[in-house]
């Protein structure tokens, strides 16, 4: 922590704050750790948002990454595994380490066992907290023991593991047998909320305790035989002997045998109905039985903070303990969704490649009625390390893309990955820059933040890092963002120390043309057809390039308005007449950043289409032959046409 000032400063502020909410040192806060960024694979917010990855943008929050893998059956756990998925490893070895563990685990007798007993296991992690905060009542501490229980067979059932992670697990699985013991005998089966209520402490477990007890339950136990011998010979048969915490113990008549109450009753109390009273020897009685309660109940106090102090003693073990529990509970979870959901170990390498066969998207397949089209994506940092990927609405582009990092993001937590086969580099960062939304807060629009989000990406991008962009430049003109998404793709391709592997989708089917010039750019086309006039999708990632977008077929689904729809399809004909004229000489990347130098590329305008009628005339008029009259009424003419 050495010259770590500010990261010294905010663990003291946050150490500070525990002890100002918490009423009490946070003892159990046994070390600090410095930890980088950059010592894991980064996943800025707005990726992990992108992704999906802890957090939805759905209405039902619940389709997130952590959703669909998270089998934890321990509350330590599964905050273990969301903790690893959002800052995932670098380390190979570490990787490697925890793929073996959740691949041993994969055996079911051993997973089976493994999460049976974990089912049992209480949050220890957040128990040992409530221990070291003073909060733990009795039910904390029996809670404690159970889980201390199920350790010794948790260890047998683990002990000829060859994984060397579930190996040092074990050996950090502490079974700590005589605080298991202390709180077994101390502690009754259901003790009370609040120690303050009694019955907390196990009878036998303290002689004084139990000398009290006894003592309070022959006075109590005098007063129930002393209410029968009353009731023989005062000859009153609904004479009883009550207690409550004003009057403590009284003698109850009711009003119609008030006459037969002996003289050595001392009226305490009249009711409508009946007459309270007490004598001399109940007097003596209560003392003892309110005297003994109240010492009975400060000395079970006594004893429970001795316990506790006890148990308190081992928060190292525990919270070590507790660690290793919540790390096998995380892997045998892995382990259950590989399992259940078919994932297959994902190989780790040195090199470059990204080489996934027959990948899915583990939410989109985990919550989609229909079966998962699986795709094979193949990326590296030389001939294929910028995928442009063209192709329908709805056509299954940014699932693609999103599953090849969700692939990347478990294989670097240590997961297997939904696939049937993934041979992948360790990447330092992911990025991704997906849809529109603007930051109005902060005074920034749509195209805006779209655009400091790309600026990002290109300042900071490596070698090292994979980059999703599922769109750029859609937030102005036509011309500008396909310029502006033109030069981000070459800039991606050749700046030597921002050439990360990048997968690009785009509406922008100019952008294929990226690949007749760049040697590592490659054309993909997710497959879409027509049929009958309405787009079939095969989610099927292709080589080559889309000629459509079929974005109206789309909207015909959508359920647009037909007059909107055939309005759509005339103005189409008729921009991509204009398009066709636009770039037909321009075909180059130079080609087309010379004539944006010249000015020559002009938005394609709705008007030009609306005009075309008044422009073809006004193409036909022969000047020469038109008198002056003529040509003003062609002119008003004209005129009217015109938008
Ligand atoms: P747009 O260009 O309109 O943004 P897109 O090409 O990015 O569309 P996605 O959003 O990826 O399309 O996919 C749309 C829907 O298609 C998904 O929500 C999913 O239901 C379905 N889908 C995508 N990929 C597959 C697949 N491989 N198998 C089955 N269904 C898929």
């Amino acid at each position: 922590m050495d010259g770590k000032n500010s990261a010294i400063r905010a663990a003291a502020a946050c150490l500070r704050y525990a002890h100002f909410t918490q009423k009490a040192a946070a003892e159990h806060v046994t070390g600090i750790k410095y930890f980088e960024s950059s010592d894991c694979l980064i996943l800025d917010r707005l990726t992990l948002r992108n992704l999906e990855v802890v957090q939805s943008r759905s209405e039902t929050g619940k389709q997130t990454l952590f959703d669909v893998i998270d089998e934890t059956v321990t509350g330590m756990g599964g905050r273990l595994l969301r903790s690893w998925l959002v800052r995932p490893s670098l380390k190979r070895s570490e990787i490697e380490t925890r793929l073996a563990a959740v691949e041993e685990l994969l055996a079911p007798i051993l997973r089976d066992k493994v999460r049976f007993l974990m089912k049992q296991v209480a949050d220890l992690e957040r128990l040992v907290g409530r221990l070291n905060l003073g909060n733990a009542n009795a039910r904390d501490l029996l809670a404690l023991a159970s889980t201390l229980a199920q350790t010794p067979e948790l260890n047998a059932s683990i002990s000829d593991a060859r994984s060397l992670l579930i190996q040092v697990l074990s050996e950090n699985i502490f079974e700590l047998p005589e605080i298991r013991e202390l709180i077994a005998s101390a502690i009754t089966g259901e003790p009370p909320l609040n120690i303050t209520d009694g019955g907390t402490i196990r009878a036998g477990f303290n002689a004084e305790l139990d000398d009290l007890r006894l003592l309070s339950t022959d006075a109590k136990k005098l007063i129930a035989e002393f209410e029968e011998q009353e009731k023989q010979r005062t000859g009153i048969g609904n004479l009883k002997i009550r207690f409550n915490n004003v009057f403590g113990y009284f003698i109850e008549v009711s009003k119609a045998n008030a006459a037969r109450v002996p003289d050595d009753y001392h009226r305490r109390q009249t009711l409508t109905n009946a007459e309270r009273f007490t004598t001399p020897q109940l007097k003596d009685w209560e003392a003892k039985v309110l005297g003994a309660e109240s010492t009975i109940l400060e000395l079970e106090v006594e004893l429970f903070q001795q316990i506790r102090a006890k148990v308190k003693e081992e928060t190292c073990k525990l919270q070590t303990t507790a660690r290793a529990l919540a790390t096998l509970d995380a892997l045998a979870a892995l382990a259950e969704t590989a399992s259940r959901r078919n994932y297959v170990r994902p190989v780790l390498h040195d090199g470059d490649e990204i080489e996934i066969k027959n990948g899915r998207h583990p939410v989109v397949e985990a919550f989609l009625r229909d079966s998962f089209i699986p795709n094979d994506l193949y990326l590296n940092n030389s001939t294929d390390r910028l995928l442009v990927v063209t192709g329908a609405n709805m056509g299954g582009k940014s699932t693609v893309l999103r599953q090849a990092a969700l692939i990347q993001i478990l294989a670097q937590v240590g997961s297997f990955v939904p696939a049937t086969s993934a041979r992948l580099p360790v990447v330092d960062r992911i990025w991704t820059r997906v849809g529109a939304s603007d930051d109005l807060a902060s005074g920034r629009s749509t195209f805006m933040v779209e655009m400091t989000e790309t600026a990002a990406i290109l300042r900071n991008a490596t070698p090292r890092s994979l980059i999703l962009l599922d769109e750029i430049g859609r937030g102005t003109s036509t011309f500008d963002g396909l310029s502006i998404a033109w030069a981000v793709a070459e800039y991606l391709h050749n700046s030597p120390e921002h050439a990360a592997k990048t997968i690009f989708a785009t509406h922008y089917h100019e952008l294929t043309e990226l690949a007749e010039n760049l040697p590592g750019a490659k054309n993909y086309q997710m497959a879409a057809t027509e049929r009958d006039g309405d787009v079939v999708f095969l989610h099927k990632l292709q080589k080559g390039t889309a000629t459509k977008s079929y974005g109206i077929a789309v909207a015909r689904l959508a359920g647009l308005p037909a007059s909107v729809l055939d309005r759509a399809n005339n103005v189409l004909a008729k921009l991509e007449k204009y398009e066709l004229a636009v770039f037909s000489d321009e075909r180059s990347t130079n080609g087309l950043k010379a004539a944006a130098a010249r000015g020559q590329i002009a938005q394609v305008s709705l008007f030009a289409v609306h005009n075309e009628s008044a422009v073809e005339e006004l193409r036909n008029v022969d000047l020469d032959r038109l008198s002056a009259e003529e040509s003003k009424e062609i002119l008003a003419n004209l005129k009217r046409k015109i938008i």
